[in-house]
């Protein structure tokens, strides 16, 4: 976890050295903390989310799109406090039975104002890690931003990080029923809320970067089924099926060849990106 003490005391002294390239940096390092506590955040979840299922990369929208998708303890303010269990186990039965226990704290996560952090990681950058595009009025051309102006932002920052800086842990994962998937071709082990699957025809990705596997999952009769997602083509040479799956196309262009090679014979089959016609009826 990111040590935001020191990151504050590093910003700080780049602040009062006061130069204009010392202010710059400094208003670097905002950015980059902003991004990193939102981002470590994100980490924790990483079972649960492809980077195929990320609709956006700011770090606002990384942790505003967990929680929605996956749970919002992820910018939750808890405090996790554990206590022996002994030899009561039988007697602990109602919630005031546990509250008797002698607790230790652990830690506390902080939560993140992400309206805050978002407006001023935009602002950092647009007044101090950009060149100002010069206009017909402008005399003259600066190197730097204006100065004031990126100290007051860098400021806020700190403020902010000021407020999280007792924060000790993270928490990650959902607390409920997950529905789990072990990649057939990696072997990822994807995980999902239960409850979001139930709606049926739910696509989920496999969460390794560079494997092509998604997973189509319907809810019947009180069970999960799930089905990979591919294409199914007939080996030339010896009639066996070959299972293409689906992500494997997304990067392809129009006219690009994809090369199968049959597991079975090893002979080659080639599938050609084409536009297909299909003809609707007239009404
Ligand atoms: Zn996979
Ligand atoms: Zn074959």
């Amino acid at each position: 976890m990111l040590d935001l003490s020191r990151k504050i005391a590093e910003i700080e002294k780049l602040l009062e050295e006061g130069s204009d390239a010392s202010v710059t940096y400094a208003a670097l390092e905002c950015r980059l903390t902003i991004e990193y506590i939102c981002y470590e955040r994100f980490k924790l979840f990483h079972s649960y989310l492809s980077p195929k299922d990320m609709e956006r990369w700011q770090p606002k929208h990384i942790v505003k799109q967990v929680s929605e998708d996956i749970s919002d303890i992820i910018n939750d303010e808890v405090t996790v406090s554990v206590a022996s269990r002994g030899d009561e186990l039988n007697e602990l039965v109602t919630q005031e039975d546990y509250e008797k226990l002698d607790y230790k704290t652990l830690g506390t996560q902080k939560s993140v104002d992400l309206s805050k952090a978002h407006k001023l990681w935009n602002s950092l950058s647009g007044l101090a890690l950009h060149v100002h595009l010069p206009s017909v009025d402008d005399e003259g051309q600066n190197f730097y931003g204006s100065t004031e102006k990126i100290k007051s932002k860098v400021k806020a920052a700190v403020d902010l990080f000021n407020g999280l800086k007792n924060g000790d842990l993270i928490i990650g994962g959902f607390l409920g029923e997950t529905f789990n998937i072990e990649c057939v071709s990696c072997g990822a082990l994807i995980k999902k809320p239960a409850m979001k699957l139930k709606s049926g025809n739910v696509v989920v990705n496999c969460i390794s970067p560079n494997c092509p596997e998604s997973y189509l999952v319907n809810y019947m009769n009180g069970e999960y089924v799930t089905e990979r997602n591919v294409f199914k083509f007939k080996c030339n040479g010896c009639g066996h099926d070959l299972d293409v799956p689906h992500q494997t196309f997304s990067k392809l262009h129009l006219n690009s060849n994809l090369e199968i090679t049959c597991g079975n014979c090893q002979s080659k089959t080639s599938v050609i990106m084409r536009p297909l016609i299909k003809f609707e009826k007239n009404t």
